[in-house]
């Protein structure tokens, strides 16, 4: 039996996990499952999956989740706080660990998984992002196994050959890679009037055309700062550089990414937009498991588009882009903005285009620094944190 810990278990990511390991109770235990706040969800997972723990960062909903679980037929034992999430996916008794918390708020426990070698389904990008350096050197060290979750990240996973999978460390390069195509569907927004999106809210940004997922991927999904993050988790996973990847918009969201080989050959992964595929995929690897996902009707697709991405109507892209090139803590800053910056559209603080303004502010004004370990990446965070509060506050976007 593998026994796994779902931190985020609550979420779009964490909810699509669960329904793929309730498929194969012969082979996967929950060991733990963690939220920030959603106790009444997380009690309904817990009586369903019996975990030994449940985590939940929020000490009153933790208190609530005991309460609800008096009367419970299981064991579960409740726990609160940042500390018992690192602790959840550190245990000696855990194999593997789905990181699938949204944001920064992920870096600590994905970090512990990482450190404590574990096999690593890396959904939450944003670690990756601000200190993948780090994440890579320590994975290294430790023998942890980081498999992709994000679907792109996945599919150019399965579409590299197995020993650049099995000797992470290697060049594109000697592989016989020439590039990657790193695909996007270009979101809600790709044909919306240039004009019109300033005045676009919540709502319409978080109707993903292909995806139903967590509202703060959904908003960067609209922005593009989602394919601006997933090229740097790209540059990390594949140990390469942004001149190695090339972005292209593939409105069916039908192929999730390609592999361009030096004698013309395309490697693509196609599927349904369904993140069942691939968290079965990570969580069977090398194996394949059942994922619940319904065959792709090719005949029904029928057709397959693709075009460059546009930055002036995705400002944010090129940011990260920049940010990428720049180095150093770039990336962390970018990222700490962007969450600000999202919140704040979310709560209708923040116009849709100003979320790029406040990141290119906070970016070019950020003194940055070498990410030796994580308390600088923390810092240059909450110094980026502080700088698109203020930004957004005093309303200077
Ligand atoms: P979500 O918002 O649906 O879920 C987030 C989860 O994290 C919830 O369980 C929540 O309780 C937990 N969480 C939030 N803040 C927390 C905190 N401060 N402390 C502890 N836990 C906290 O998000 P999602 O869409 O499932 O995305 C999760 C991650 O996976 C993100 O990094 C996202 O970029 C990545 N991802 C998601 C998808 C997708 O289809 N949803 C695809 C690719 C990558
Ligand atoms: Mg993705």
């Amino acid at each position: 039996m593998e026994r796994i810990t779902v931190l985020g278990a609550t979420g779009s990511i964490g909810v699509s996990t669960l329904d793929v390991l309730a498929r194969h109770p012969e082979r996967y235990q929950v060991y733990a499952l963690t939220a920030s706040t959603s106790w009444q969800q997380l009690a309904e997972q817990v009586r369903a999956h019996r975990p030994r723990f449940a985590v939940l960062s929020d000490a009153t909903a933790a208190q609530a989740l005991r309460e609800a679980l008096a009367d419970a037929d299981c064991d579960t034992e409740v726990l609160a706080g940042e500390q018992a999430l690192v602790d959840v996916a550190a245990a000696g008794e855990v194999d593997t660990v789905m990181a699938a918390i949204v944001g920064a708020a992920g870096l600590l426990p994905t970090f512990a998984a990482v450190e404590s070698g574990k096999k690593v389904l890396l959904a939450n990008k944003e670690v990756l992002v601000m200190a993948g350096g780090l994440f890579m050197a320590e994975a290294r060290r430790s023998g942890a196994q980081i498999l992709p979750i994000d679907s792109e990240h996945n599919a150019i996973f399965q579409c590299l050959p197995l020993q650049k999978a099995l000797a992470a460390g290697c060049e594109l390069a000697e592989l016989g890679v020439r590039k990657i195509l790193l695909t996007a569907s270009g979101g809600p927004f790709r044909s919306t009037p240039v004009a019109e999106l300033a005045g676009v809210t919540p709502v319409q940004a978080c109707a993903h055309p292909n995806w139903d997922m967590g509202q703060k991927i959904s908003v960067d999904s609209a922005t593009m700062m989602n394919k601006g993050l997933e090229l740097i988790e790209a540059c990390w996973l594949f140990n390469c550089t942004p001149d190695d990847i090339e972005v292209l918009i593939h409105p069916q969201s039908v192929i999730h990414s390609m592999v361009e080989y030096v004698d013309g050959s395309v490697l693509a992964q196609l599927g349904n937009p369904d993140m069942r595929t691939p968290i079965a995929h990570a969580l069977g690897w090398p194996e394949r498991v059942a994922s619940g996902v319904p065959a792709l009707d090719m005949v029904a697709a029928a057709r397959l588009d693709f075009s460059a991405p546009d930055y002036e109507r995705f400002p944010c892209l090129l940011l990260a882009e920049q940010a990428a090139s720049m180095g150093l803590t770039a990336p962390a800053v970018l990222n700490a903005a962007n969450e600000v910056a999202v919140a704040a559209f979310l709560q209708g603080d923040l116009a849709f285009t100003d979320i790029a303004e406040v990141n290119k502010r906070v970016l070019l004004a950020a003194q940055l620094t070498e990410p030796v370990d994580l308390d600088v990446v923390q810092l240059a965070d909450a110094k980026a944190r502080q700088h698109a509060r203020r930004l957004i506050d005093a309303g200077l976007v």
